[in-house]
Parts: structure tokens; sequence; C-alpha cells
């Protein structure tokens, strides 16, 4: 569709040329007048109004002042001093056209307004800066005040003559800052330029600026036109205009992206069919009956969803969030049963041997007064028992199978796959998911169930995961006490090693984590190892024994020293994060992370969880080392703070943005927001949600002639990626 002006290369935009076009491209992906106008400012500045000199500190963002030149330097290499003008006379008594600029390193002005003085430095134009900048003369000048030699000074801030009446204007003065680079800026493209161009662009687009939403949305969510909106977030004629404006363009960012989600969503339970599973079978309830406690509400609840969807004729395709120890391995037991029930085989697939391992442990004991037959198949699973599984599987004789990677292998070959339960979801590519979808006779693919531990915020959620069903586990089981995260510096080392030694005693068990981040990862294993001989020295054998785990041992080395503290072997276990996932030792109630200002929240919370499995007080220690920034230090606190897992996450997201989360690295977000934050503006969202859930009831496939113009918006590239997050 043509969009006359909006489609125009934006290097025809005057003042912009083939360079800067090329910049603008490469730095902003602004390539056309179109793409300028959806380049958001990110920021205003107040230009109705000026701060004191006096107020103006080095951390202030951008200030504007009203100021009077005093002097003006030019210095030269060393910062001698070769010309300088003040407002009597001119000093040296040079003209300007003596000056050799060729030699001139910087420009330093002082201005002053009633409240005190303040350095103006330009290391650039400095001859017209020279020419400009008359002492007695009176300018505004705006920028991000820095600190150099303990003084605050301004450099190369943008230099504006008074409004003609010489008093600030008080109307259409919120001006807006633009994201710029150094590269742009070099060009030339400052935030006075991108206004000016902004201005250009809007003038010659404004005609051919066509609404994207329909009138009947417009109306009955109260949003400002599109042309009113894109004219006022980068000239707004008041707060109220702007704030309108604002709204309108979130709102109309997370609409679209929602409503192309939810579109694929229920395009694809139309179109794919499921195996249907209508009963729930007398395994299921022999399991049920026989639980020693009673499943949580949540656990319920779950349960009813997954149900609901494998009896449904479409598959299912499910995300089940729940914290650690929220009881997600019951769920995914009695789903598999449920698929045993209506004669179908299940799988159980986790991302390390230690984990598969525990799964069929505990497994096997839910589903020891079912009679249902399980197997575990993992990379040291010996031949002979390889081969046996293989054909049990495949003659049907067997029912639930548990185990890692080895699942996906060609060899493996089910006889009636009904249900893929994958733990642990980040751990897994899409390829190696779609792997197992390909091993139904039938072809009709299996259910799908993906567990995570890791909580994702709610409006993270429905964006990664928009287009799938979501459970979340918000109830933890009954009887569990409180973990109590504590804080300490080195000084405190001798007293945490008599506090383990005390809980040793006791018949406990302790973890010692050490960060492990890819970029040092020598001087991490460095730490590790040192950290190793400094508890070894510490917990001398006898009578304590330390097992240390870390990725760079071979296989059974790591399971040999793992086994030996799930056993209860070994009183110590020292680590990298490799056991953050999933492992389960409720007789450990210490859980000592290293360097905790290294870890996001996330990842802490995951460690933490490790401990408060069983029935006895357990602790987190967070050891920090000297020098903590601010945010790390925030991070720490919120961890001795709270317990909540989706608090933590939703905090997390506000302090890192939602592209740093845990888990969201892979997937990515779906599309990026130019406007519109997930951190911040979850309310939007959900209300763009529902709104989107609303218009697609009436109008599943977007094909009524009202809803015409949402078909064109979804037509656009950006909403055409397909299946970025289906899990099967
Ligand atoms: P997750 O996999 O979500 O981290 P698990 O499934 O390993 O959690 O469960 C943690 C512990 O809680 C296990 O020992 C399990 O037996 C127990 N558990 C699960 N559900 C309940 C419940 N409803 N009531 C009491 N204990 C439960
Ligand atoms: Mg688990």
């Amino acid at each position: 569709m043509a969009h006359g002006a909006l489609d125009n290369e934006i290097q025809f935009l005057p003042g912009v040329g083939p360079k800067r076009a090329k910049l603008l491209a490469e730095e902003l992906q602004v390539a056309t007048f179109g793409d300028l106008l959806r380049l958001y400012p990110f920021r205003y500045v107040d230009r109705s109004s000026v701060q004191n000199i006096s107020d103006v500190v080095s951390d202030s963002a951008y200030v504007q002042i009203l100021a009077k030149v005093v002097r003006v330097s030019l210095l030269g290499q060393h910062s001698q001093p070769l010309y300088v003008k003040e407002m009597t006379a001119t000093i040296e008594g040079r003209d300007d056209g003596q000056i050799k600029f060729n030699t001139v390193k910087r420009l330093s002005a002082i201005v002053a307004d009633a409240s005190g003085e303040m350095e103006i430095v330009f290391f650039k134009g400095i001859k017209y800066m020279w020419n400009r900048l008359i002492p007695g003369a009176n300018f505004i000048f705006f920028g991000k005040p820095t600190v150099f030699n303990g003084r605050v000074n301004m450099v190369h801030p943008e230099v504006d003559n008074l409004p003609q009446s010489g008093t600030l204007g008080t109307t259409g003065t919120l001006t807006g800052v633009y994201p710029g680079t150094e590269k742009l800026k070099n060009a030339g493209v400052t935030n006075k330029v991108m206004n000016r161009l902004m201005g250009l662009a809007l003038e010659r687009c404004l005609g051919d600026i066509r609404e994207t939403l329909p009138d009947y949305i417009l109306k009955e969510k109260g949003l400002v036109p599109l042309r009113f909106a894109l004219r006022n977030i980068h000239f707004p004629s008041d707060a109220t205009a702007l704030a309108k404006a604002t709204y309108r363009l979130k709102f109309e960012e997370l609409f679209f992206l929602q409503l192309s989600l939810l579109k694929q969503k229920y395009v694809r339970s139309r179109s794919e069919v499921g195996l249907m599973m209508p009963k729930v079978g007398e395994a299921f309830n022999a399991c049920y009956n026989a639980l020693p406690f009673d499943l949580t509400g949540a656990q319920k609840r779950v349960i009813k969803e997954i149900r609901s969807d494998m009896m449904s004729g479409h598959q299912m395709n499910r995300l089940l969030q729940g914290d650690v120890g929220s009881g997600k391995t019951m769920v995914a037991v009695l789903s598999c049963l449920i698929a045993i029930g209506n004669g179908y085989q299940a799988c159980i697939m986790a991302p390390t041997e230690v984990l598969a391992q525990q799964h069929y442990h505990n497994i096997s004991k839910y589903l020891a007064p079912t009679g249902v037959s399980c197997a575990l198949l993992t990379g040291s699973t010996k031949a002979s028992e390889r081969r046996t599984i293989h054909s049990s599987l495949q003659d049907g004789s067997l029912g639930i199978i548990v185990g890692t990677h080895a699942l996906i292998e060609d060899t493996v070959i089910f006889k009636n796959l009904g249900l893929a339960v994958i733990d642990e979801q980040h751990r897994f590519g899409v390829e190696q998911r779609s792997r197992l979808w390909r091993k139904t006779a039938s072809g009709i693919p299996p259910h799908v169930l993906v567990m995570t531990a890791t909580p994702i915020p709610r409006t993270l959620a429905m964006t990664l995961y928009g287009d799938l069903d979501v459970s979340v586990i918000d109830e933890m089981p009954p009887g569990r006490k409180p973990i109590q995260t504590v804080l300490l510096a080195e000084r405190d080392r001798g007293r945490l090693h008599n506090f383990m030694k005390k809980q040793i005693a006791s018949g406990r068990q302790v973890f010692v984590v050490y960060p492990l981040i890819f970029e040092s990862e020598k001087l991490d294993y460095q730490n590790l190892e040192k950290g190793y001989e400094d508890i070894v020295a510490a917990f001398p054998f006898p009578p304590y024994k330390v097992a240390i785990v870390h990725g760079q041992q071979a296989n059974d080395v790591k399971n040999f020293n793992m086994d030996a503290f799930v056993a209860g072997r070994a009183h110590i276990l020292v680590s990298t994060t490799v056991i953050e996932v999933g492992v389960d030792v409720p007789n450990a109630s210490v859980m000592v992370i290293e360097s905790a200002e290294r870890f996001g929240l996330s990842q802490l919370h995951q460690l933490r969880g490790r401990v408060g499995r069983g029935s006895e007080k357990s602790y987190c220690v967070l050891m920090h080392g000297q020098k903590v920034s601010k945010e790390s230090q925030k991070r720490l606190e919120m961890m001795v703070a709270t317990e909540n897992g989706f608090e933590l996450a939703e905090e997390d997201m506000k302090m890192r943005g939602p592209g740093d989360l845990e888990g969201t690295q892979q997937s990515g977000l779906p599309i990026s927001l130019n406007i519109a934050s997930l951190a911040k503006d979850g309310r939007i969202l959900t209300d763009a949600r529902n709104y989107a859930t609303h218009v697609l009831d009436a109008d599943p496939v977007i094909e009524k002639p009202e809803n015409k113009i949402l078909a064109e918006e979804l037509r656009k590239d950006k909403y055409q990626r397909q299946d970025f997050s289906k899990i099967s």
C-alpha cells in the first residue's frame, strides 16, 4: 500500500542527504520519513523553565540555564590560554581574523546567572561558537552537566538565543529528547537537528498519515487519532496532549502485538488436531488416591486446565510456571497418567542427567500404586539396558520414560507417544523439541507440557508466550518454612564457618555456590578452586567431607560427587551454578552464595530455592565482595526482603529490562517495542490484551469490513514472524 510521503527515503528530507541517511539507517534503523516519525522521544525537557546555575549538580539529567557570557577562552594543546575575550575588552589585543584555529583544542566559556557561574566547553565548532558567544550576551544553554576537575560543567550544550520577547515562552515548550549516538552527533545530527528534521517530516507527512485503528476502537477505548498522536508525541502542545498521545501509541503498539499473538494461537488451535484423551483413567485415580497429601488449590486448578486441553481434540501447548518446590512434578505425573489412561505413552525430559535421575526416583515413588511401568534413559544408560528400553517403547510395553536429550535420538521410537513433558524449558531449543514432535506414529503431535521454575513476570509471559497457554502454580504446599536470608561480607567468614559447623553437627548439609560467568571463565574457575581449598582447610577430613562439582569435570566424576551429596555422604557441596536447576536435597538447609552481587535476581532466587525443601529451618547466606554497585546492593536487599519469585522477577525486569531476564535471552521478544515498556506498562498491556481478545471473539480471523485496517496492519513484516514460541 502506498503511503505517500511516509515512504520517501530519508535522504530526501532537507538537511539529511546520503551520508546522514546512511547513519540514520545504521544507528537508528530509520530509512523513510515514516520510520523517522515512529522514532519517539524517550524523554522531554520543559523548555519553558530554566534552572539556577547554583542548583545544577553533576548527576542532573538535562538542564537548561539562562546565562550571560562572562569570558571566553580558546585553549591550546596543554590547556594554555591562547586567546581570551571578556566583557570589557579583548585581551591580547588581537582581532579574530588573526586567530589560528587549527592550534586551538578547546573553547571554554564562563557563563553566569544571578546564582553563580559555570563553564561551558566545546571541542568542535570552536570558530562558530567563538564568534557567537559574545561576552555580555545572554543565551539559553541546554545540556547534560558533567564533572571535570571537581567542577560542574557542560560539554557541547545546545545554545539558543533568547525568544524575541526576552522571556521564555509558556506553551509548546516541551521538547523531545531523541535517542542519538556518538556517530550521529559527530555528523551534526544533534538533538536540536533531530527536532528540526522531525518537524519537517511531520509537515510533509501529516496529510498522508492514515489511521491504523478502526473508528469503533478509538471510540470505545477513548483514544486520540494517530495524526494527533504523532504530532503531539514529537511536539506536545501541552502535558495533557502529550499524555493522550503517549497512551494512544502505547496502546496501539501493545494491542497489535497481542492481536497478532492471539490470532496465531486461535488459528493454530483450530487447525491442529490433537490426540483425543477423554478419560481420566484408573492409573490417575490410583495415584491420586494414594497421595500422602492433598493437592494444593493451584495444583488442582492446573490439572483441570491440562485435562481439558487433553480432551479438547486440539493439541496442547501449555507452559507450566511454578516456583521451585511448588509441586510441578506431581502435576506432570498426573498428566502422564491421563495419557496412560487413554492408551498412550508419555515422556518426561530433563535438562541434565542428575535431574533426570531425580525425577525418575520421585516419579517411580508416585507410580508405585498404579502399576504403570517407568524407565530412565540417559547418556550413561548401559547399551544392553538401552536396547531393552528401546524395544519396550516401540512395542508399547513401557508406559512412561524419563530421560535427558537421549530421548530425542532417532533410535528412540514410541509406539504411541501421547504427552511430552519438558522440564526447564529454556534449556531446550526449538529444534530439539520438534524432534520429539516427530516421534508419533500417527503423525498427530503429542500434547506438550513445558515446565519452568523461572518465574517470568506476567507481562513478559503474555508476550513471550503470548500464543501459548500458560498455567501458573502460585501457591506453595503447606508447611514450608520460610528461608532466612542474610547478607554477609568477607569479614564475617569466620562466623559463617561456625554457623555451618553447627548446622552440620545437627545433621544438615550445606551448598556453597560460586558464580561462573562466561567472559571470565578462567578466573571464575580459579575462584572456585580457591574457595574449595579454603573450605577444605576450614572443614578438614575427618570428620568433614566436602564434594565439588563443576562443568569442567567429566560426567562420571560430576555424577559421583553429586551423588555423594544427594545421598548424604558429603556435608558440603562446593559448586558452580550447575546445581541451579531442580536438584532436590531436602536435608540441605544452608545455601551459601559467593560473590552474590554477580548474580541476577532470578538466578539468586533459583539458587535459594535449593534449600527449604525439608522440614528444618533453612538459610540462604549471600556473601558479597567489597565493591558492590548501588544496583547490586538493591538486588541483594530485595532478596532479603522477599521470597516471592514473581515479585523478584518483576523487580529484576524493572532493573535490568526484559531482554536480560533469565530464560528470555534465547527466545527473545517477538518484536521490539518502540514506546511501550513491558516493565512499566503492565496495565496498558493487560487492557490491550483483553481488548484484543474481545476483538477476536467477534472476528476470529480479522476479516470483517470494520476491521479491514487491522488486517492491513497485521500483514506488516514485523507481525509475520511465525511460531517464535511454539513449543512443539
Ligand atoms: P517443583 O518441581 O515444582 O520444584 P516438586 O514437584 O519437586 O516441586 O515438589 C516439591 C516437594 O513438595 C516434593 O517433595 C513434593 O513431594 C512435595 N509436594 C508436592 N505437592 C504437594 C502438596 N500438595 N502438599 C504437600 N507436599 C507436596
Ligand atoms: Mg522440579
